[in-house]
């Protein structure tokens, strides 16, 4: 109730969650202490989570930003929702995102913008700007989110917050509304390493219902928390570091990595060469795969409908076109052109050589050290309404994130530091595919 009482206090100015259910938070909490009392609690029984908007959850709207699912009650529960019901979390609400995911502001969602609490002159983030802005402001001890191209760590880091977004294929993607499935990967927000680690034992594990989960023996993310950082080889890829980067950025990151250079860390020069390529590749299989993904939205089985039209091709053109924001139109008109006959070899094909490269780079680069120290955004986070006219602007800012959704590879975004406007610095440290207990590791032992 402290946090209900909290939401009721800052919601209406941050517009962190779109919908919160008091009584059905109330009946949640009520169920966890009855299992305390009976002994059958685990250590988050009757902790609060909030969950974004992209998650289905049995009973509670689930609209991931869009007024295609204004009014969409989700009959079942993802299995990240599943799991954290049978730990015991409290469900406090849902959180405020860009349309379906797409977008790095949160100002592409149908419920209104997200308030950066640091600075509510500030966007939060993007997508999952209302799950990292919650956190920050103390409305909830910890969130769900989803990364796509970097929607866990840069708001993460836009709010000062921790966000880890682990390797494709740990975290099921069931029931989770699907942008680009061969990216998407859901994670913990919290304040810290190691609450991200606690809900991230939760979240992950194989799951028969997605068919890309990873089979592979239940891990204690918690275990290595402590361990001394004597000899972690940091590698610093100079093409993270070079044009493009704010000045306060740098110097706060570089200052973060004197830091674990005391804590008993070595730094390498690494090189990701193709990483400029990272951009393009992304633009063009993000908007390929959510092309097709939400063709589902047609008005006919759920979502909206228009309330009038002639024969049922006007009714999916009219549906489709309520329904849908901008960003949402052009990514799926982008998407449809690339993958169309003719094209296809020239966009598609190509960025799927692109990605390869990508992730080819990142594997040399990982055999020069243990994690890769980056920025997770070339700025702080912008003022509300500074790039919304510009998409390029807004897609270039996604440069140090992509590349790791790209690979498939877990990214932890930290907080470490703040930029001379008082708006929250992140930095990023990236591992070799399952090495999330190095990188909470590591991110704990900073903090
Ligand atoms: N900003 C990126 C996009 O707009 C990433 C979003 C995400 O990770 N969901 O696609």
């Amino acid at each position: 109730t402290d946090y209900l009482a909290r939401i009721d206090a800052h919601n209406p100015t941050l517009n962190a969650f779109v919908t919160v259910e008091r009584a059905r938070t109330l009946a949640m909490a009520k169920e966890a202490d009855q299992r305390r009392a009976a002994g059958q609690a685990g250590p988050l029984t009757g902790a609060p989570i909030a969950h974004k908007d992209i998650f289905c959850a049995d009973g509670w709207k689930t609209t991931c930003g869009s007024k295609m699912l204004e009014n969409f009650i989700s009959p079942y529960d993802a299995t990240v929702v599943a799991r954290c019901k049978e730990a015991g979390l409290v469900t406090l609400g849902r959180t405020n995102m860009d349309e379906f995911a797409m977008g790095s502001s949160n100002e592409n969602s149908a419920f209104g913008a997200v308030r950066n609490p640091w600075d509510r002159t500030a966007v939060p983030g993007g997508s999952s700007g209302g799950s990292a802005a919650a956190v920050a402001a103390r409305l909830t001890p910890a969130a769900t989110a989803t990364d796509t191209g970097g929607s866990i760590r840069q708001p993460a880091a836009f709010c000062g917050v921790t966000g880890l977004k682990p390797t494709y294929g740990v975290v099921s993607r069931w029931g989770m509304v699907a942008y680009a499935s061969s990216l998407d990967q859901g994670g913990p927000i919290a304040q810290t390493a190691a609450d991200c680690a606690l809900l991230l034992n939760v979240m992950a594990g194989f799951d028969e219902r997605d068919s890309t989960s990873l089979e592979r023996p239940a891990e204690d993310y918690s275990r290595d928390l402590e361990r001394p950082l004597d000899g972690l080889r940091i590698g610093v890829p100079k093409e993270y570091f070079a044009e493009g980067l704010a000045g306060d950025v740098a110097a706060a990151i570089e200052a973060a990595l004197a830091e674990y250079r005391k804590l008993g860390a070595t730094l390498v020069e690494i090189s990701l060469p193709n990483t400029r390529l990272a951009i393009p590749a992304y633009y063009v299989i993000a908007p390929a795969e959510a092309s097709s993904n939400l063709s589902r939205f047609d008005g006919v089985r759920y979502g909206h409908r228009a309330a009038e039209y002639g024969d049922l091709d006007d009714m999916y053109k009219k549906s489709r076109a309520q329904g849908f924001g901008a960003e949402v139109k052009r990514r799926i008109l982008t998407g449809t052109y690339v993958l169309s006959h003719g094209y296809y070899d020239a966009y598609y094909l190509k960025a799927q050589k692109v990605r390869r490269l990508v992730a080819e780079d990142f594997q040399a680069g990982l055999a020069q050290c243990d994690v890769i120290a980056a920025p997770v955004a070339p700025t702080v986070a912008w003022g509300l309404g500074e790039k919304s006219d510009d998409p390029v602007a807004m897609y270039l800012a996604d440069i140090y994130t992509l590349g790791v959704n790209l690979a498939g590879l877990p990214g932890i975004a930290h907080p470490v530091g703040f930029a001379a406007n008082g708006r929250p610095i992140g930095m990023q440290l990236i591992g070799n595919y399952f090495a999330e207990a190095r990188l909470l590791n590591a991110a704990h032992r900073f903090q």
